[in-house]
Parts: structure tokens; C-alpha cells; sequence
């Protein structure tokens, strides 16, 4: 069992991590590999500035409902909804530093 813990943080580094390793590894070995995408920033908590560079503009994401019109082969942005969940991370946006990060599986 090879296991390896990789931190990052954007998911587009994640999904970059993935096809770096699937040109070095074979299936069977990749099915193996955990990446761990969770953050050193615990202690963190909501009013806090930045712990990596004091910012204190933070980016939230959380889950949002999109209404869409569905008809006659149209498919077309309507609004936004409702908030359908937790806030998943918040983001610096200064120095991009990940502060919260909910897996999704948890959702
Ligand atoms: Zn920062």
C-alpha cells in the first residue's frame, strides 16, 4: 500500500495532480493513492484575518442552487437560487491561502 499525503490548495492543482500522476503510475497502483486535500489551518476560525499574509478579504464558496429554463432544446441560466448547503471553503484572496476545505464527500 503506497499512500501518499499531498496538499493543495485549488482544486484545479488537484485535478492537475491527477493526470500528472496517471502518466506515472498504472490503475492498479493509482487506486491506491489518497490525496488528502484537507488544510493545516485548523485553528483558523470566521473573523480571523489571514494567518499567511494578515488579509482580511476573504472568498467563500458555498453551494448555490442554478435555476435553469430547460425547453425546446434550450437550455438556458435563469437565476440564482436558493443556498442549497454549508459554505465548502474560504479562500484569501490575497495570497490564496485555503482556510476551511469540506471535502465534498462529507456534503
Ligand atoms: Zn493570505
Amino acid at each position: 500500500m503506497t499512500s501518499f499525503l499531498i496538499q493543495s490548495d485549488t482544486h484545479n492543482s488537484i485535478t492537475e495532480l491527477r493526470t500528472a500522476l496517471n502518466k506515472c503510475f498504472d490503475t492498479d497502483t493509482l487506486n491506491e493513492i489518497t490525496i488528502d486535500t484537507s488544510t493545516t489551518h485548523d485553528d483558523w476560525e470566521y473573523g480571523d484575518s489571514c494567518p499567511e499574509c494578515g488579509n482580511a478579504q476573504m472568498s467563500t464558496i458555498t453551494p448555490v442552487e442554478d435555476v435553469f429554463h430547460s425547453e425546446h432544446g434550450e437550455f438556458e441560466f435563469m437565476d440564482h437560487g436558493d443556498f442549497v448547503g454549508d459554505t465548502i471553503s474560504v479562500m484569501c484572496t490575497e495570497c490564496e491561502e485555503l482556510l476551511v476545505h469540506t471535502p465534498y464527500e462529507k456534503l
